[in-house]
């Protein structure tokens, strides 16, 4: 029995409580605080003012009946929580069964054996006390994240103003006064504007991440056909410029989702697959989107760079990469977001890589009950 259970407080409901003698010298022996009501209505106030802990409650009572206090108890805010027993000398299946449909943890039978009462006390004690720090600690948790997810979006959007202002300076002073700086001089102030404008990108990609999942997210059937083909459209020059050859496997199974979500996504993918290619290598993109138990597996796969298996894991974390700025370009954010917005439509993201090979990274998402086959 834990600490917590020796200070606890058990309300027991009886219209004989002298019959229950032995059970209440019992458990006061234990270090519980006994207290006692012989009606209906007193044990539901004596429930209301001292909050037990537990409840341990006769059936056949006098003016209430042991299920119609059960059921008040369990209706009402303050007291639906405490964990309630039922005393029954009527071992009658039925009686359990309403008991149970009225909201009791559990019952004993009379005549009350003390160890076995004993024994379904301290469990059921035990039990709430672990429930109710688990809540507090989700509550403590929830409202931790909330913090800070808050805190985070107005950090990021206060520091774009000062950002600016150095920006704007910057610029006024090459222009009005570039003729009175030297060689030095210059190299300074394209190093400020580089900074600047590097620390807005990495500003605006920790906004949209504080942004991503935050307020409702929908799910509906996202058709991936036109979301695709706009993409096509957005990638169009790099595709061309680096020779890509971007192979969609049809038909393309159709998740359920936030369209925005999804697109944000695969932009990220699909930027990151054109971006950590081989040198010298065209690159070879194909993606799929498969149905399988009530799941779509969208896949992008990659013939580029690759990566070390240990880092597999890492690279979804916030600012986590693997090259220098000026080897691939980046502020290590894209993968973080593509992560919580799979989490915040009930999926989620994983890569299979081989060093010098390339990746494929797989999105799970719920499935919508439909099939897109291609028209082309
Ligand atoms: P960024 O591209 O801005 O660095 P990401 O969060 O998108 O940030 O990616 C994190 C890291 O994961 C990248 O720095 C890169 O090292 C690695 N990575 C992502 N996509 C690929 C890919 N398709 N092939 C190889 N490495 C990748």
């Amino acid at each position: 029995m834990s600490a917590e259970t020796h200070r606890a407080t058990i309300l027991i409901v009886d219209d004989t409580p002298i019959n229950l003698r032995v059970i209440v010298e019992s458990l006061e022996g234990q270090g519980y605080q006994i207290v006692v009501a012989t009606r209906g209505e007193e044990a539901l106030k004596r429930a209301n003012y001292v909050q037990p802990d537990l409840i341990l409650l006769d059936v056949m009572m006098p003016d209430l009946n042991g299920f119609e206090i059960c059921r008040r108890l369990k209706a009402q805010p303050i007291t639906r929580d405490i964990p309630v027993i039922f005393m029954t000398s009527l071992a009658s299946v039925d009686d359990k069964v309403t008991g149970f449909s009225v909201g009791a943890i559990d019952y004993v039978t009379k005549p009350l054996h003390v160890e076995e009462v004993r024994a379904r006390v301290d469990t059921h004690l035990n039990l709430r006390a672990m429930q109710k720090e688990l809540e507090e600690r989700t509550e403590q948790l929830t409202t931790a994240n909330e913090e800070l997810e808050a805190f985070a979006y107005s950090v990021s959007h206060d520091l774009r103003a000062p950002l600016r202002a150095i920006n704007g300076f910057a610029q006024i002073l090459k222009d009005r006064c570039g003729a009175n700086l030297s060689p030095e001089g210059h190299e300074c102030l394209r190093k400020v504007q580089v900074a600047s404008k590097r620390m807005d990108v990495l500003i605006q990609d920790l906004l949209t991440y504080a942004r991503t999942g935050r307020g409702s997210v929908r799910a509906i059937p996202v058709p991936l056909r036109s979301l695709i083909q706009e993409l096509e459209c957005t990638f169009g020059d790099r595709l061309v410029a680096t020779k890509a050859r971007f192979e969609v496997a049809q038909p393309l199974a159709t998740p359920l989702g936030d369209p925005t979500l999804i697109e944000q996504i695969l932009m990220n993918l699909l930027d990151n697959a054109l971006k950590y290619r081989r040198p010298g290598i065209a690159p070879e993109l194909k993606l799929s989107a498969t149905a399988m138990d009530e799941q779509v597996l969208i896949k992008l796969a990659d013939n580029g760079i690759g990566m070390p298996a240990e880092y597999q894991d890492k690279i979804f974390q916030v600012f986590q990469r693997l090259h220098h700025e000026h080897e691939y370009p980046g502020t290590g954010i894209g993968l973080a977001i593509v992560s919580k917005a799979a989490r915040a439509m009930g999926g989620e993201v994983t890569v299979e890589s081989s060093p010098g090979q390339g990746s494929t990274f797989s999105v799970r998402l719920p499935a919508a009950l439909m099939t897109e086959h291609s028209t082309a």
